[in-house]
């Protein structure tokens, strides 16, 4: 097991992609924690995943644009297995519109949860890394992270911003033992995605199907999605890789959609 006994703190993973990489870690041993904004939804997917073992979880409600909440989390992990080795800082929303349409509180909305989210949980789990000597935080980024498509001004700034963040995590991290790496992936059937596939065909005005072939799987080398086990996988490296040797990398998963 890759991951035995690591405590792993998955944020956004009641649901699709943080859901999936907690699945794997409890896969490999970790003892995981579900963190989400409902804390009935982060209990029942921490009963569902120790039910199916051999690793175990938990699950606390977070909403990681607030720092109090988020500082609550953590110390309430330290306190009930006493470190934290993983931090996948991965909740995060979709919201489009054309720029001279985007309401300026759905962007400040966009960039706290990607951004805030990502800063206030680093900010709170490093000095307990650092105390125990090392740690992986992964960063949920996105081919958006790379590259840019209509409609998405604030998602698109935001995930170029996690780069930036997790380049610098990387720098201070580094003689901690404390790397700092960005999974960016392609589209993946996700409640978030499957939300867009309406919203962007109005937007546009072209259908459904042609907004996933054309906008969606036309820059891929199959015309297909990634899946939500490529994404747990690539999560699996990043918190198992034990050396400063990768660090402050982004590692794009999404058939061949961007080649870096
Ligand atoms: P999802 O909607 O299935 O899951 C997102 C989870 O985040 C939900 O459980 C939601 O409750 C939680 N969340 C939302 N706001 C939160 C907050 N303020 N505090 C705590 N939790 C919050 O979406 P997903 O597709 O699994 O997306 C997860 C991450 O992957 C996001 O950062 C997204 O940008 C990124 N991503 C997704 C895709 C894709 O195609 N699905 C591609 C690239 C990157």
């Amino acid at each position: 097991m890759k991951l035995k006994d690591k405590v792993c703190l998955v944020t956004g993973s009641a649901s699709g992609i943080g859901r999936a990489i907690a699945t794997r870690y409890v896969g490999e041993g970790a003892k995981v924690v579900i963190a989400d904004l409902q804390q009935d939804a982060a209990e029942k997917t921490a009963a569902d995943l120790t039910a199916a073992g051999p690793g175990e979880a938990i699950g606390i409600a977070m909403d990681v644009t607030s720092e109090e909440a988020v500082n609550a989390g953590v110390a309430a992990v330290v306190a009930r297995w006493g470190r934290v080795d993983v931090l996948v800082s991965n909740a995060g929303i979709q919201i489009v519109h054309k720029i001279e349409d985007f309401p300026f509180t759905d962007w400040k909305k966009m960039l706290s949860i990607h951004l805030d989210g990502a800063f206030l949980t680093t900010k709170a789990c490093v000095p307990h890394m650092k105390a125990q000597g090392g740690g992986a935080i992964i960063y949920m980024g996105s081919v958006h992270s790379h590259e840019a498509s209509p409609l998405k001004s604030a998602y698109v700034t935001a995930k170029h911003g996690l780069l930036g963040l997790a380049r610098v995590v990387a720098k201070e991290g580094g003689p901690h033992g404390i790397r700092s790496n960005v999974i960016c992936p392609g589209f993946v059937r996700t409640p978030l995605v499957e939300k867009q596939i309406p919203e962007q065909s109005k937007a546009l005005g072209i259908s459904e199907e042609e907004v996933v072939k054309k906008m969606m799987l036309s820059g891929t080398v199959d015309t297909q999605f990634t899946t939500l086990e490529d994404v747990a996988e690539v999560a699996l490296l990043f918190a198992g890789f034990e050396t400063n040797a990768l660090t402050g990398q982004s590692l794009v998963v999404s058939h061949g959609w961007y080649m870096q």
